[in-house]
């Protein structure tokens, strides 16, 4: 029978520990309700805690009033769905990043499968981080550009790459998150600025996904922190993750946002977001510059969890907030999860192809929200289910 093949499918990643569902889930705060069980949501994406924040949503309620922004667009922006917030924020997001041009897109994912097809073509050769995010994929697979990766953060297999290849390509695009989003380690964007210099036909695509509104001094990402903003062609972030929002930018060049305008399929032939999505989005960007103080309790948080789990003898790859809890095995990887959910820690477990194969973790991302006295509750809890 037809179905054969797909409930084979569904028995075979079950029997290998992979198989997905979507959970029914109710929110509270920082907590997670699953099952009638409460537990504190260590899986979040919501970095700053702002998603929680009832004041911020009330203060941006009441400053429209009567005169809340649409609520949809009803339209691509290249058709009739183009509103005045738009380009206001896309303004806001140059000024802020001192560059000439931004452009906004639905999703995280819609810009890294958008971009790089209409920017590669057969001439170019895309040079990606084995770790890149599965956006990042689907995008190099839809260019009709060469595909090669390097090994994780491995600067000398990059630069044997590039010098074995430059000459062939009429373009090179280097492709790489700022912080990975499974490992939590950063890619070293100095290095990957030096091959700019090196060769005149490199460029350079960063997608700050996980940094954007938790590093550098005003919160724009790990390029604001190590001041490299300039020197990045194609600078991605999304609002879904510590903007509490949905949506994602790109800031660049006025001619590279004019190009895109122009060739980007999931910019021209999609509807674009709320208005009203787009305000919000705004509204806390505007205040990204002033949440210092929740920036550093999670950077805090993130140090005391980090050396609690290098104490423990685990392998920690991360510098950051994101912080991996590697066991390897999928079903060990899964048990341990549920035990830590039972004992109130919403973990969950991050199996193969999400991450490479015998890397299983629990992937553990803190919140400004969370006390210290809560992390510390958690690590004793972690502390009694490694020994
Ligand atoms: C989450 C994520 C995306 C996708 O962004 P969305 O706005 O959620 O679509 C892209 N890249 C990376 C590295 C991500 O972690």
């Amino acid at each position: 029978m037809t179905l054969k093949f797909f409930t084979e499918t569904l028995e075979q990643l079950q029997q290998q520990g992979q198989f997905r569902q979507i959970p029914h889930l109710q929110h509270q705060g920082k907590w997670i309700v699953r099952d009638g069980r409460k537990m504190l949501n260590m899986s979040s994406n919501d970095y700053l805690g702002l998603a929680s924040n009832d004041l911020l949503q009330q203060q941006f309620l009441q400053k429209f009033a009567e005169n809340l922004p649409h609520f949809t667009s009803s339209s691509s922006r290249l058709l009739t769905g183009s509103f005045e917030i738009y380009s206001q924020f896309e303004q806001l997001l140059a000024q802020r990043f001192q560059r000439q041009a931004a452009l906004l897109f639905n999703s995280g994912y819609h810009a890294n499968i958008g971009i790089l097809p209409a920017v590669a073509n057969k001439k170019t050769l895309i040079v990606a981080d084995k770790l890149v995010h599965a956006s990042l994929i689907d995008g190099i697979r839809l260019s009709e550009a060469e595909f090669v990766r390097y090994r994780h953060n491995d600067m000398q297999h990059l630069a044997d790459i590039l010098a074995k290849k430059h000459r062939t390509f009429e373009r090179i695009i280097i492709v790489t998150e700022s912080v990975f989003s499974m490992d939590g380690d950063c890619a070293d964007l100095s290095a990957l600025i030096a091959f700019k210099c090196q060769f005149d036909n490199v460029m350079l695509y960063v997608d700050e996904a996980h940094a954007i509104g938790v590093l550098g001094e005003t919160g724009l990402g790990l390029a604001e922190q190590l001041g490299c903003i300039a020197d990045i062609d194609f600078l991605v972030g999304t609002f879904g993750k510590a903007l509490a929002s949905m949506g994602a930018y790109l800031v660049c060049e006025q001619v590279i946002r004019d190009y895109l305008v122009n060739k980007m399929r999931p910019l021209i032939f999609s509807t674009a977001l709320p208005p009203f999505n787009v305000a919000w989005s705004y509204f806390l960007f505007d205040q990204l510059h002033a949440l210092t103080q929740p920036r550093q309790h999670l950077a805090q948080l993130s140090q005391h969890l980090r050396q609690a789990l290098v104490d423990m003898q685990c392998e920690m790859p991360s510098s950051t907030h994101i912080v991996p809890y590697i066991l390897g095995d999928n079903h060990l990887t899964v048990k341990t999860a549920q035990h830590l959910q039972q004992q109130g820690y919403y973990c969950l477990p991050i199996r193969p192809p999400t991450v490479p194969k015998g890397t299983s973790r629990i992937r553990l991302s803190l919140t400004a929200d969370m006390t210290a006295e809560e992390l510390e509750q958690f690590i004793d809890c972690l502390r009694r289910e490694i020994k």
